[in-house]
C-alpha cells in the first residue's frame, strides 16, 4: 500500500469538476485520506515545482497554478502512484486515453486539470509539502 500525492488545479476548481475527480479515484479503490482546499502565491508553486524550474513552461506552470484554488489531497491504495498517474491519463488530453479524468476533462497540455505525483521520492517530498502529520489519517 502507499500514498501518493494529487491535486485539483485551478481550471478543475473552476469549472466545478472538484466531485467528479474525487469520485473518479475512490470509484477505483482509492482512499482520500488527506483534502484540503487553498491558494498558493506563484513563489510557493516555484517551489512545488522546483523540478521544472529550467523547463520553458515553468513560468506559465507557476502562474497558472497560483491563479485560482487548488485542491491538494493525499491518496492511499494499493500502488496509489501508479494508479492515480493511469486514472489521470497523459499530459497532453489528446494523448489521454478514454476515461481518464485529462481525456473527459482537460482542455490542454498545461491546463490539464490534476496533478500526480510520478515517484516516492516525489509523492513524498508533495506530501509533506502540502501536509502535516495530523492533517492525514
Ligand atoms: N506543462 C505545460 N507544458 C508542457 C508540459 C507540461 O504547461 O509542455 C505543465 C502541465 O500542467 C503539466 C505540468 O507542467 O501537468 C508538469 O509537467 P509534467 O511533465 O510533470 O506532467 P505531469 O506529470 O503533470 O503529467
Ligand atoms: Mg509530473
Amino acid at each position: 500500500m502507499k500514498k501518493t500525492l494529487s491535486i485539483i488545479k485551478p481550471d478543475g476548481t473552476s469549472n466545478n469538476l472538484i466531485g467528479s475527480i474525487i469520485k473518479k479515484f475512490e470509484e477505483n479503490n482509492l482512499k482520500i485520506i488527506g483534502l484540503k482546499m487553498i491558494k498558493i502565491s506563484k513563489e510557493e508553486a516555484g517551489k512545488f515545482y522546483t523540478i521544472h524550474k529550467e523547463k520553458p513552461f515553468f513560468d506559465s506552470l507557476t502562474d497558472f497554478i497560483s491563479e485560482g484554488t487548488i485542491v491538494p489531497m493525499v491518496i492511499y491504495g494499493k500502488d496509489a502512484i501508479s494508479k492515480v498517474r493511469e486514472i489521470m491519463g497523459e499530459t497532453d488530453p489528446r494523448k489521454a486515453l478514454k476515461n481518464t479524468i485529462r481525456y473527459e476533462y482537460a482542455e490542454s497540455i498545461d491546463r490539464n486539470v490534476v496533478h500526480g505525483s510520478d515517484s516516492e521520492e516525489s509523492a513524498d517530498f508533495e506530501i509533506s509539502f502540502f501536509f502535516s502529520e495530523i492533517e492525514i489519517d
